[in-house]
Order: C-alpha cells, then structure tokens, then sequence
C-alpha cells in the first residue's frame, strides 16, 4: 500500500536527516519535494498546497532549524498532520439505534456488494450485531445472487424480491422484514452505475427519503484516485452521506484519495477494503495510515 509515496516522502527527508545544521532554504526545498510527491500520489493539488504550507509553518514555529535531529522533528509533524489530514481520530459507526439502517452507495464496481458482506460479518462478529442485508440492486439479478452467495458466507440472513423494479419498495419492505424478524441492522445495498448520473442519484435519495437511515456510506474505489474524490463530492452534495468506505487498498494504490477525501467532503474515511475475502475490512485509523505512509 502506497509503496511510491512512501519512497518518494522518504526521499524528501533525505537532505535534512543529511543535515547537521539546516536552513529554511532546506526546509523550503524539503516541503517542495513533499508536495511533489504528494500530488505525484494523486493527492489533490489544493490539499497538497495547503498540507506543506501548514506543516512548513509548524516547523519553523517548532524551530526545526535548531533541533538536534531536524529530520526526526519533521517526521513527528508530518505524522500529526498526515493524521489530522485524514480526520484525527477513529470515527465509530452510529448503530445505537434499534435497528439502524444503513444504506450503501457508490458506482459499479467500486465494492458496494462486497462491502455489505463484509459489513455484515463485521457487526456480527465484533459488535454482537444480527445484521440483515437488503438486495436493492433491481437492475442487475446477478447483483441479487452475489448478495445471497456472501450472506450464506458471512451467516446473515437476506431479503431479496425478484419481483419488484422498485427500489425505495424493496428497502421499505426490508426494512418492515427485519424488524419482525428481530434484525437489529438493516443494510441495504442499492444499484450503481458506470459513471454518474443524475437518474441513479434521484433513485438514491428517494430511498435515503424513505428509509431515513443512520448511516449512509459512499463506497469507493481507492485506486481511482482523483476521480474517487471527484464522484464522492458528487455523492456528497446530492446525499450529504455520512462516512466513506475505500476499497481495494490491498492493489498499487498511489493514496490520493486516502489523503484527499476527507478535505475536499468533510466526511470521515470509517472503513477500508483490503481484499476480496469477507474478513478484508479494517476500520480505519487516520493515526495508523499516517504512520504507516511514513514508514
Ligand atoms: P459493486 O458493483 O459496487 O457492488 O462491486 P462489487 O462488490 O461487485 O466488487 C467489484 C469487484 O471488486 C469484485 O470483483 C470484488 O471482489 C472486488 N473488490 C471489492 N472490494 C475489494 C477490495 O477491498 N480489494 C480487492 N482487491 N478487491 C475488491
């Protein structure tokens, strides 16, 4: 994960950790190479320009220019700011209430269905949860099957009904079947599509109108870097949604929408997707991925 930005940050560092006494020609030199690197990353070039300002601020402030190891010091505050860049601390899902609905979306193929498997077995497993998953995807039937194949994985149960095209009808009845059935999590998956439209957007939000859900998480594909930001600003305005899923950090990701997301919507990152299997799902610390961006 992130492998070339944390080669090229580590570069960057290279000329101050060299360093025994350090310049603000250095320092300027170094927030240069960061910025490079981070917009290298994919990351969006707003939020490279004001990440190394506000950190070449912080370092001048905290006299980087006297400190025995400058290159230490300015690790300790990119590894602050990285973190605050990304949303400081852990953002919990919102699940107190009996039963919470939670209503997933994003494009095709971004891992939406995945996701709500993943999810399911989440809350089943770590917070004692009886999750029911919605298939409200009337578009595509294999959507449906996909849905039933990883509830029969995770052990959840699944509301399915082939016959009906309407989705806010299918998330209502879901949602009237879980709670007789004792389900106190209600997910339902929705359809996506290709690229952004303006149907699939109405779709989406006469469900989030009906169901009024706790919840509403924007899933995305990391790997598509600045276009990820792009669509989630798209989904944002349109469902004002409550925290991003990002898939697939397990490939070659560059990390931009990791960084940048969460400037651009004001939205938390809460989970990210790390593989096909249906345990690949961490929740996500902004403090862990910036360590771990720096190596
Ligand atoms: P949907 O169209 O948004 O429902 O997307 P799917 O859930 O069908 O996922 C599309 C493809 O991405 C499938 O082949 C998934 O196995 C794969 N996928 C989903 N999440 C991840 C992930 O975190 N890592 C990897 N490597 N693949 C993923």
């Amino acid at each position: 994960m992130f492998d070339n930005l944390q080669d090229k940050l580590e570069g960057a560092f290279k000329v101050l950790k060299g360093q025994g006494s350090i310049s603000e020609i250095n320092v300027a030199e170094t927030m240069k190479e960061i910025r490079k690197a981070l917009l290298d990353a994919d990351v969006n070039y707003k939020t490279a320009k004001t990440f190394t300002e506000d950190v070449k601020q912080k370092a001048l402030g905290q006299n980087v220019l006297t400190a025995i190891s400058p290159g230490q010091l300015l690790t300790k505050i990119m590894n602050d700011e990285l973190t605050a860049l990304m949303g400081g601390s852990v953002e919990e899902l919102n699940i107190k209430q009996n039963p919470t609905v939670i209503l997933i979306a994003g494009l095709n193929g971004a891992g939406k269905t995945t996701f709500t498997g993943k999810l399911a077995l989440h809350l089943k497993s770590q917070k004692g949860k009886k999750p029911l998953l919605v298939a409200g995807d009337v578009y595509r039937p294999a959507a449906i099957d996909q849905l039933e194949v990883l509830a029969g994985q995770v052990g959840a149960e699944v509301y399915t009904n082939r016959e009906s095209t309407d989705p806010v009808a299918i998330a209502m009845e879901g949602i009237a079947h879980g709670k007789k059935n004792g389900n106190n999590v209600i997910i339902i998956d929705t359809a996506g599509r290709l690229t952004l439209d303006d149907a699939l957007m109405d779709e989406i939000a006469e469900v989030k109108k009906a169901t009024q859900p706790q919840e509403i998480l924007f899933v995305v594909d990391a790997m598509t870097g600045q276009d990820a930001v792009n669509t989630a600003k798209v989904f944002n305005d349109r469902l004002d949604f409550t925290g991003v899923v990002l898939t697939k950090l397990d490939g070659d990701t560059r990390g931009g929408a990791a960084l940048s997301i969460k400037s651009v919507v004001n939205k938390p990152i809460k989970f990210i997707g790390t593989g096909e299997k249906m345990d690949a799902l961490d929740v996500f610390y902004p403090d862990r991925m910036a360590s771990r961006i720096l190596g």
